[in-house]
């Protein structure tokens, strides 16, 4: 290219690239417009947007769907034969449900859910937000008249809501109500009638702002509820609702499905997962209840042959003096002795929650807790009886375990027996299932006082699981694939395609007409086993050729012949 021709290119690219920008920044100004036409629901697409799962989440796709289904059937298998009946509870339910059963102070419940409320006011919301945003000079002529108006405004619907009933009357709504009238009648004669230019801001305004504020952030204009990170909070209140303590006790069920929780996303650790769980309610504490929950657990797990497994059990003993209370006790006297050689986390545990710090990760931490008092050593006479009987009964089962006396729990409700299920293939996320006894639980939510033992299977670290070690199921192709050719082949493929499948089996019949060779290259790419061939031949002498794609051997059949072959070679 000479140096001219260059200078022209150049000159060209320049000038392309001034265009775009101006296409760009022309689209830019239309999809801004756009959005303000509907209140900010169209985003700006500068350029076209390619969505993407939102962080933590993901697509179950096939052929691993195939996988998930061949889980879930084998748990509704298994749990049945148990003596376990199906509950499916809503993915939603009242925040403050999983804050008593979760407990407020843990992880979960403080940082992890994912929690709005839900109502129909956002346009009081949005009043409020604005309000609360307000950044202009309140001393600027007019802009205080404006502040009132908008708080009177705002009240006014508040009231209009709960005379409707469809804002809660809850104390703190009435309160904040009562609070924002009394506000705005201290400026009653000031504002009356008066154009807001003329209204002065109020001397003690900033005061009154934050009293304002206070009333404005009190409000709840419905009920705030959070996506469940976990469902036995929600077996326990469905157990309460619908009087389950009048059947048959105890009442055992099991359930399956998405969780969420708002946490680093790595292998093994999703912000939507999938559980797998089982409760049993009601009835006694008998240790055989412990152990055959566990049993049914291990005959799961045994039975999608999961590779490595290892159950630790653990008694936590009781919420009562001389048992749990009384370890607890000790163990933070240990604690304090050791404390120096203890990171920030462990120490700041050794008050709230001191059984935590034997739950410690920390490598630095794990020679100082090895030396810590166990458990089972300051169990109450009770306790220590149910403890050996849960594992006498295990051993009746043939259930292995170890036991594992830094495996707790930091909840009061949990007593008496917890355990632990890992699996391989899973890094540091190795927690398969985890469960225990929580005889509290019930009553806490409300209801009367029940007995409860139950589980957590995380079902996409048993699946990861499973792949890692190549236990996954065969992968069904198509069966039939049907190779039609002409207009009066057509109807009559139509009819074998619904024939077979009546029949059983999995048939693929092309929406258009396709020569004979790419019919054959295309049921050959979809993993079908025959190519059931159907042309103008076929038709007039009411037969269809099976061609057997494995060894390219063909035969014709009758319909009725076809049925009776097909199914003689499944
Ligand atoms: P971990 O210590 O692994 O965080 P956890 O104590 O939070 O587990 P549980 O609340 O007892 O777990 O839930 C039971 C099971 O659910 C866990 O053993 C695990 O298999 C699975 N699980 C928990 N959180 C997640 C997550 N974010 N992603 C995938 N699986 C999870
Ligand atoms: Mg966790």
């Amino acid at each position: 290219m000479s140096e001219q021709d260059q200078e022209k290119a150049a000159k060209r690219a320049q000038w392309e690239e001034i265009n775009r920008a101006k296409a760009l920044a022309k689209q830019q100004q239309k999809d801004a417009a756009a959005a303000v036409a509907t209140g900010g629901a169209v985003r700006p697409a500068e350029t076209k947007k390619q969505f993407q799962a939102v962080k933590g989440t993901r697509d179950l796709l096939p052929p691993d769907t195939s996988l998930w289904n061949h889980v879930e059937r084998t748990a509704h298998e298994v749990f049945g034969t148990f003596g376990f009946g199906e509950i499916r509870v809503p993915v939603l339910e009242p925040t403050d449900l999983f804050a008593r059963a979760v407990g407020g102070d843990t992880d979960i419940v403080s940082k992890e859910m994912y929690t709005f409320e839900d109502h129909d006011f956002a346009h009081l919301e949005r009043l409020r937000a604005q309000i609360l945003g307000l950044e202009f000079d309140l001393v600027e002529a007019g802009n205080f008249g404006m502040f009132l108006t908008y708080i009177e405004k705002f009240t006014d619907g508040l009231r209009r809501g709960m005379e409707k009933k469809a804002i809660p009357l809850t104390l703190g709504n009435i309160l904040a109500q009562k609070d924002l009238d009394d506000y705005l009648s201290r400026f009653e004669n000031v504002t009356k009638g008066r154009p807001n230019e003329t209204i002065l801001r109020a001397p003690n305004f900033d005061a009154d702002f934050t009293f304002v504020q206070q009333a404005l952030s009190r409000v709840k204009f419905g009920e705030v509820i959070s996506l469940r990170p976990e469902a036995t909070a929600s077996v326990c209140r469905a157990y309460i609702e619908h009087n389950l303590n009048q059947q048959p006790q105890p009442v055992k069920l099991y359930y399956t499905g998405p969780m969420f929780r708002r946490e680093r996303p790595q292998k093994g650790r999703y912000r939507q997962f999938y559980q797998i769980g089982a409760e049993v309610l009601g009835g006694n504490e008998a240790p055989a209840i412990d152990a055959e929950v566990i049993e049914m657990v291990m005959t799961f797990f045994d039975k999608l042959e999961l590779p490595g497994l290892e159950l630790n059990i653990n008694s936590i003993g009781h919420n009562a003096p001389d048992c749990r209370p009384k370890y607890v006790e000790l163990l933070r006297t240990e604690l304090h002795k050791v404390k120096d050689q203890l990171g920030p986390d462990s120490q700041r545990r050794i008050e709230t929650n001191p059984l935590r710090v034997l739950d410690s990760k920390l490598e630095s931490e794990q020679a100082i807790i090895a030396t810590l008092p166990h458990i089972a050593d300051h169990l109450c006479d009770a306790c220590n009886t149910d403890y050996a009987d849960v594992k006498n009964q295990l051993q009746l089962r043939g259930v292995i375990y170890h036991e594992n006396w830094r495996l707790v729990r930091g909840l009061d409700y949990y007593m008496r027996t917890t355990f632990e299920i890992t699996a391989k293939g899973l890094g540091s996320q190795n927690a398969v299932c985890g469960g225990g006894r929580y005889d509290g639980l019930v009553e806490l939510l409300g209801g009367p006082q029940t007995k409860g033992i139950g589980f957590a299977i995380g079902e996409d670290r048993l699946i990861l699981s499973l792949q890692d070690a190549g236990k996954v199921p065969a992968q069904r192709g198509r069966d039939i694939y049907i190779a039609w050719m002409g207009e009066h082949a057509y109807p009559e493929a139509v009819r074998i395609a619904k024939f077979l499948r009546t029949a059983g089996f999995s048939v693929e019949l092309p929406p258009t007409e396709q020569k004979f060779g790419k019919a054959l290259e295309r049921a050959a790419r979809l993993d079908s086993r025959y190519a059931l061939i159907l042309g103008d031949n076929e038709v007039s002498e009411g037969m269809f050729t099976l061609k057997t794609l494995a060894d390219g051997s063909q035969e014709k059949f009758t319909g009725p012949d076809l049925l009776e072959f097909l199914k003689g070679h499944q």
